[in-house]
Order: structure tokens, then C-alpha cells, then sequence
């Protein structure tokens, strides 16, 4: 049977009027967008980042080179590590390089570390004009000691 022209009018105006609801409704709220980059979001406080690697008081890496973490790394050859035997024939770590270009934030490296000197930081405008440029070396990743000491309580906290 078909629609008489009197149906069509109402089924019409009362779809407008739910329509007409909906916009006064999120008119007088706030908005959920964000004026990025100028306001940036609040982060989880779990967010993977960029790594960083974190220093003792001294000012030195607490990392020595061991390679664990480049063994758990699902990216072949992504970080790469050096190390050698100081004059204590304690290991030292001599230079350490991370291709975030081609990380994929999962968090491997920093649960393999056993010296928990590898963090993943919450620093995620990485965007550059050259992979060549998303090459980090050790002093690029290096945390002074007071921000691995900040970094450091942050996460005891949400543990
Ligand atoms: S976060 Fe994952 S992909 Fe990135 S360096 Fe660590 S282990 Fe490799
Ligand atoms: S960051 Fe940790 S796991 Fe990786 S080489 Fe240094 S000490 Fe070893």
C-alpha cells in the first residue's frame, strides 16, 4: 500500500526533529577534539613511547652492553649494542643505536633488560623527514639522572 503524502510529511518533520534534538544536545557540550598540537592529550600512564635509557647518579648508563634486549627485539637488527670490559673487567656498554623508524612499541626490549636500564618514555612526535633521522644513538636515548630518577618513581607508582 502506498505512503498517503500526509504520513510522508509527519514521519518527515518528527525524523528532523529527532535530527534537531541531537544537534541542540551536543551544542551545549563540551567538545571531545583537541586543538593539537597546541593542547596535547593526557596520556595513559602505560603509553609506549620512545625509548630512552636511563643513567645512574653518577651521570653513567645504567646499561653494560649485555644484548639482551636485542635478542627479544622482533625487528632483526633494530637496536644494536656494543660493549667492552672496563679496566675492573666489568662490562660497560661503548654505544648503543635504536632504528624507531621501524619499532613497533611492543615492549620487549624493556621487559628482557635485567638491569631495567631501557625505558619506553611517554615522547611519541616523532614524525621526521628522513628514516635516517628516527636513528637514535646512546646520547640521543641518554635521561640525565634526575629525569631517570622522575621517570623511575613515575613508574613505581602505577606498579
Ligand atoms: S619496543 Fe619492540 S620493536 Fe621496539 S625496540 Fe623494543 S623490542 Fe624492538
Ligand atoms: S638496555 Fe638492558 S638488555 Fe639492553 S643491552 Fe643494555 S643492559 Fe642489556
Amino acid at each position: 500500500m502506498k505512503e498517503s503524502i500526509f504520513s510522508k510529511v509527519v514521519s518527515g518533520t518528527i525524523a528532523i526533529a529527532k535530527g534537531m534534538l541531537t544537534v541542540l544536545k551536543h551544542a551545549f557540550r563540551s567538545p571531545v577534539t583537541l586543538e593539537y598540537p597546541e593542547v596535547k592529550s593526557k596520556l595513559n600512564s602505560r603509553y609506549k613511547g620512545r625509548l630512552a635509557l636511563l643513567t645512574s647518579h653518577d651521570g653513567s648508563f645504567k646499561c653494560i652492553g649485555c644484548g639482551a634486549c636485542t635478542r627479544v627485539c622482533p625487528c632483526v637488527d633494530l637496536i644494536q649494542v656494543q660493549a667492552e670490559k672496563d679496566e675492573n673487567k666489568k662490562f660497560k656498554m661503548t654505544n648503543y643505536v635504536v632504528d624507531m623508524g621501524r619499532c613497533i612499541f611492543c615492549g620487549n626490549c624493556i621487559q628482557a633488560c635485567p638491569y631495567s636500564a631501557l625505558v619506553m618514555t611517554d615522547k611519541y612526535e616523532l614524525a621526521d623527514y628522513s628514516r635516517e633521522k628516527l636513528v637514535f644513538d646512546k646520547n640521543d636515548l641518554k635521561l640525565s639522572p634526575s629525569e631517570s630518577e622522575e621517570l623511575l618513581i613515575k613508574i613505581a607508582k602505577e606498579n
